[in-house]
């Protein structure tokens, strides 16, 4: 067998033993894809040459193909699918609030399985994600920038509702290995989240997947990727067990932002289970609440945040990650995090300018923020050391925003890859 399950006890045992275990990996190359969901998972691990170089230490990157959203669509419309919450090609449509990966991801899966896609997106991100979405023929509608009240989520439930799904509460995503693994009770966290001033952060307690009611057809289903805990399953069961057996379990951290939470709680979750020495480190905007509650357990700092206009949303050039809430996915895996850093927008525009001069590397805002963070932590490992992190999508979903020079001038962030070599020499 050469399941993920059967490379982790054999990891185990091999570990037990002080033996490197073998690296037996499926390659895809020389295999037909059956379609493009055969496309989804099981993708390289690649080193980043230059950095890797400069530091001594090993950084390398999961290349999740077209979306590290890819993995998570596909979880969550099997899930529901197992669950005879959604059937294909019955006119059933598919809801989600997003920035736009996981909309175009399940746009995507949702076109090779027979389903509609309604996304709804804050009116800030890239246009050319609304555009992808267009063409794989999903309906987009456009709200106000995202706040803690989450008004994409929200609208995306509702509509969900309107088209004839019904609320479910209490379904278990996930199998029994992950509920054994999760110490970490989700309701005791949402409880002890304060906004720096000792209040409570006005939590969006809701039920999270939507059954569509039988009799009514079409039906709707709200995706939810924020509260699925799908999403949670898909790096647990998918990209934690490839880290490991791309490494053959020589890691030693894994860094990753989080928008949803998803990434990091699963795949960290996993990783730690079969390494237990390996740091789980969040790589996180400046605005997003994620850093201070990682580092000092509270969501705000009153100082930085007074004066803002909008004080609840996360203002950064970076998009996908940061977040000022604990979401169900991002509380599955808080326990598990060991560190956390904060990313300006400048350091990680000046690692996306770096990454292409020196490895050919076009990446979005989200991978260049977790590769800031990579660097600062490899600062204060051994040489010989390995960290692994996700470049989560490419430069070409970024290109009116991140990757303008214009749209970056006109927001006053600097473009300056010497940052990183002022880093990397630091
Ligand atoms: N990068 C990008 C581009 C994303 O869209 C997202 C998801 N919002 C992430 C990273 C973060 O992943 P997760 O939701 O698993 O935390």
């Amino acid at each position: 067998s050469t399941s993920a399950a059967w490379y982790f006890e054999e990891w185990r045992r091999q570990r037990a033993m002080k033996r490197i275990p073998p690296r037996p990996i499926e390659l895809r190359s020389d295999e037909i894809v059956p379609g493009v969901i055969g496309l989804i998972g099981n993708t390289p691990l690649i080193r980043i040459n230059s950095l890797s170089d400069a530091l001594g230490v090993e950084i390398l990157y999961l290349n999740p193909g077209g979306s590290v959203k890819d993995r998570v669509a596909l979880q969550i419309i099997e899930d529901a699918e197992s669950q005879g919450l959604l059937h294909p090609n019955t006119g059933s449509v598919l809801f989600e609030g997003t920035v736009g990966s996981t909309g175009i991801s399940l746009a995507t899966v949702g076109r090779a399985k027979g389903y509609e896609c309604c996304i709804i997106m804050p009116d800030d991100v890239a246009m050319e994600k609304v555009q992808v979405l267009e063409k794989l023929g999903a309906k987009v509608e456009r709200v106000r920038p995202a706040s803690i009240i989450d008004e994409k989520q929200n609208l995306a439930r509702k509509r969900a509702l309107e088209f004839g799904a019904t609320e479910l509460t209490n379904i278990p995503a996930h199998g029994d290995e992950i509920a054994i693994s999760t110490q970490a009770d989700p309701a005791e966290v949402v409880h002890t989240d304060t906004d720096g001033g000792g209040s409570l952060i006005p939590q969006i307690s809701i039920p999270h997947i939507l059954r569509p009611a039988l009799e009514t057809k079409p039906r709707g289903f709200f995706a939810d990727q924020f509260e699925n805990e799908s999403n949670f399953k898909a790096h647990y069961r998918g990209t934690g067990p490839e880290i490991l057996r791309q490494t053959s379990g020589h890691l030693d951290a894994f860094v990753s932002g989080a928008g949803t939470g998803g990434t990091v709680a699963g795949t960290g979750r996993y990783l730690k289970k079969a390494l237990p020495d390996v740091k789980v480190v969040l790589s996180d905007p400046e605005g997003s609440g994620l850093y201070n509650k990682v580092k000092f357990n509270v969501m705000f700092d009153l100082k930085e945040s007074e004066g803002k206009k909008r004080r609840h949303q996360v203002d950064t050039v970076v998009e996908g990650i940061g977040i000022n809430r604990i979401t169900q996915n991002f509380s599955m895996g808080m326990d598990i995090i060991d560190d956390a850093y904060r990313i300006s927008d400048a350091e990680a525009v000046a690692m996306s300018r770096y990454l292409v001069e020196h490895d050919g590397l076009y990446l979005g805002s989200s991978s260049a923020c977790n590769l800031v963070a990579c660097v600062r932590l490899a600062k204060t490992m051994s040489r010989g050391s390995r960290i692994a992190t996700i470049l989560c999508d490419s430069g070409s979903r970024h290109q009116s925003k991140f990757w303008s020079d214009e749209y970056l001038k006109a927001h006053d962030i600097p473009v300056d890859p010497s940052i990183i070599d002022q880093l990397l020499a630091s």
